[in-house]
C-alpha cells in the first residue's frame, strides 16, 4: 500500500509537466543529434548517531575500527535491529521530493563480497523499497523549469573502507563506517546535461540539508552518487519521454562513486563522447562499471557490469517488514519544515526581493533564516543588498564560512534603519559596514563617530545649489539644451558637500531650478 504525495493525493505521475527535449540540448561535436541521457543513484548518508542496524556511533573521523559492534564485524549469531530514526529519516526525505511513501516495505539481502562489509553480504532494499516515485526541480542551463523523476528511494547498509597506500604488502580496513544507512535516492534516466547533473545534486542537497536528514558534505564522503550514462538519438529520446519505455534507450555506462560536483561534470562530458565516438564508428557499447580518474580526465573499465539477479537478492531473513502507520506519515509530513522553493517563493513575495536574490539567499538555511531577521519589519530590498553584497562579499574576501560572520542581525538591522531614513547614503553605509566588520560597533553611534549623517538640510542644500550655478553659467545654458548635463551639476553639488548631501533633496532642487 502506498500513500501519494504532500501536494496531491493522485499518484504522483498525474501532476508532473510532460517535458520536451530541446534541439539546444544537444551535445555537441557529434555528426549525429544525440542527447546525454543521465540517471543519477545519490548515496546520502542518513544523519543519525547510530548505525542502520546496530547502536554503534557514526562519529566522524573517530579512531579506526572504534565504532564498530558485533554486528557491524559480522559475528555469528548477532541480529540486525532496525534503528527508527533511520528509517523516519528516509520517509521524511521521501516525503520533501514529493514521493510516495510505501507503507509495508521490506529488506533484501545482496549477494556480493564487499571486502570492508564482513557479513558477506550487503542489507539493502530491492524489490519493496521503503519509498516509491517522487520530483526534484531544477532550472535547466536556460533557467527553465524542469522536474526529474525519482525512481524509488531504498535504505541501505555503507560498507567500511579499505586501505591500499599506507603499506607497500599490506591492506588494511576501517570498519568504521559499516553499517552507517544510507540512503539511495535513484532518479530516472531525465537529465539531459552535465549542468542538469550537478543542479539536480545541489537540489536534493538542499532539501535534504533543510529536512536535517543528511548533512550533505561530500568531501566527507555523506553524499556520493553512481553517475549512469548513455547516448540517444534526439526523436528516440522523445519517445522514451513519451512512453517510458527504457528498452528505447541505449545502452549505459555507470561511473562508481563520485563526490565532487566538477568532477561528475568532467567525467559526464568524456564518457559521452566516448560513446559517440564508438557509436559513429558503428562500434557496440558495453554495459560496464568504469571510474573516472580526475588527473587524465577520462574514464576506464572497472568491471562488466552484473545485473540484479547475479546478486541473488533474496528478503532478509533476519528482519521483519517494515510497517507503517499512516497517521505517523501524516505526522511527518504535517511537521516537515518550509522547504527551498517554498521559502524562494515566500521570500519574494513577502520582502518584494527578485527570484534570483531568494534563490541566493536561501542557499543555504542558516543564511535564509538570517535574512528573515533582518528584513522583517524592515525593507528586504535593502536588508537583500548588504547581506549580498556586503555581508557574502566579505566573507568571499576573508575566506570565512557563514557562521563566522562577526556582524549581528541588531547591528544589520540598525543599519537598514539608517538607510531607510536616508541618515546616511550607500557609500556612508558600506563604510559603517566595514567598521563593524573590522571592529564592531553600533551603527547609529558610528553615523556621527565616522562623520558620515548624511545633510538634508533643504537650505543648506539649496545654497550649494545656487553656488554652483552661479560659478558655471557656460554649463547652465548648456542644460537647457542638454537635460542630461544635470547629472553633472548633482555632482558638482554633491562633491562641494563632501560627498554628505542627500542626493534625493540635490535632485529635486536642481531639477526645479534648471529645468
Ligand atoms: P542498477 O541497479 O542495475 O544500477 P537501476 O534500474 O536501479 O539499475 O538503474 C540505475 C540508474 O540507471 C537509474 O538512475 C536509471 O535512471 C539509470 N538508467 C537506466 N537506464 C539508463 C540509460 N539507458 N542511460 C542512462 N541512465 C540510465
Ligand atoms: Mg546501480
Amino acid at each position: 500500500m502506498i500513500i501519494g504525495t504532500g501536494l496531491d493525493t493522485d499518484c504522483v505521475g498525474k501532476q508532473r509537466r510532460k517535458m520536451n527535449i530541446e534541439k539546444s540540448q544537444l551535445i555537441k561535436g557529434a555528426k549525429n543529434d544525440f542527447v546525454f541521457v543521465i540517471g543519477l543513484e545519490v548515496h546520502a548518508q542518513v544523519r543519525s548517531n547510530s548505525k542502520l542496524f546496530s547502536g554503534a556511533s557514526t562519529e566522524f573521523g573517530a579512531e579506526p575500527n572504534s565504532n564498530v559492534s558485533f554486528i557491524d564485524a559480522g559475528m555469528p549469531g548477532m541480529l540486525p535491529v532496525v534503528n527508527s530514526f533511520c528509517i523516519e529519516q528516509a520517509v521524511k526525505t521521501g516525503l520533501g521530493i514529493n514521493a510516495e511513501i510505501n507503507l509495508i516495505s521490506r529488506f533484501d539481502r545482496k549477494n556480493y563480497f564487499y571486502p570492508d562489509l564482513p557479513q558477506g553480504y550487503q542489507i539493502s532494499q530491492l524489490y519493496e523499497p521503503i519509498v516509491g516515485k517522487g520530483i526534484i526541480s531544477i532550472q535547466t542551463e536556460e533557467k527553465l523549469p524542469k522536474e526529474v523523476g525519482i525512481e524509488r528511494i531504498h535504505l541501505e547498509q555503507d560498507a567500511g573502507k579499505s586501505i591500499h597506500d599506507m603499506d607497500p604488502t599490506t591492506s588494511f580496513v576501517d570498519l568504521n563506517r559499516t553499517g552507517i544507512a544510507l540512503m539511495e535516492i535513484v532518479s530516472k534516466p531525465e537529465i539531459n546535461s552535465p549542468f542538469e547533473a550537478v543542479e539536480y545534486i545541489k537540489k536534493l542537497r538542499l532539501i535534504m540539508r533543510y529536512l536535517e536528514t543528511c548533512d550533505g558534505n561530500m568531501q566527507e564522503g555523506s553524499l556520493r552518487a553512481d553517475i549512469n550514462v548513455s547516448v540517444c538519438e534526439i526523436n528516440t529520446y522523445q519517445k522514451f519521454i513519451e512512453t517510458g519505455d527504457y528498452d528505447l534507450l541505449g545502452t549505459r555506462c555507470e561511473i562508481k562513486n563520485m563526490n565532487s560536483l566538477k568532477f561528475i561534470q568532467q567525467a559526464i562530458n568524456f564518457e559521452a563522447r566516448r560513446q559517440i565516438k564508438l557509436k559513429e564508428a558503428g562500434k557496440e557499447i558495453a554495459q560496464e562499471t568504469r571510474l573516472y580518474d580526475p588527473s587524465k580526465n577520462q574514464t576506464r573499465p572497472l568491471r562488466s557490469k552484473e545485473d540484479a539477479h547475479d546478486y541473488r537478492y533474496f528478503p532478509c531473513p533476519d528482519l521483519l517488514n517494515i510497517e507503517l502507520e499512516r497517521g505517523w506519515v501524516d505526522k511527518i509530513r504535517d511537521d516537515l519544515p518550509e522547504l527551498p522553493d517554498q521559502k524562494i517563493l515566500r521570500f519574494i513575495n513577502d520582502f518584494n526581493i527578485t527570484p534570483y536574490d531568494a534563490e541566493v539567499i536561501i542557499a543555504e538555511k542558516s543564511t535564509a533564516e538570517f535574512f528573515e531577521a533582518i528584513a522583517t519589519n524592515t525593507d528586504g530590498k535593502i536588508a537583500a543588498n548588504l547581506l549580498i553584497n556586503e555581508l557574502f562579499g566579505r566573507l568571499n574576501k576573508d575566506n570565512l564560512s557563514f557562521n563566522e560572520n562577526p556582524t549581528t542581525v541588531e547591528q544589520i538591522r540598525e543599519l537598514i534603519n539608517l538607510i531607510q531614513e536616508d541618515k546616511i547614503s550607500s557609500k556612508g553605509a558600506k563604510e559603517i559596514f566595514d567598521h563593524i566588520w573590522n571592529s564592531g560597533g553600533n551603527p547609529t553611534d558610528l553615523v556621527d563617530k565616522l562623520g558620515l549623517r548624511q545633510v538634508q538640510d533643504t537650505n543648506l542644500i539649496e545654497q550649494i545649489v545656487d553656488d554652483v550655478i552661479k560659478e558655471n553659467p557656460a554649463q547652465v545654458d548648456k542644460v537647457k539644451s542638454n537635460p542630461k548635463l544635470i547629472g553633472w551639476f548633482v555632482g558638482q553639488v554633491m562633491k562641494k558637500s563632501e560627498g554628505k548631501a542627500d542626493p534625493k533633496i540635490i535632485n529635486k532642487i536642481v531639477n526645479e531650478k534648471l529645468m
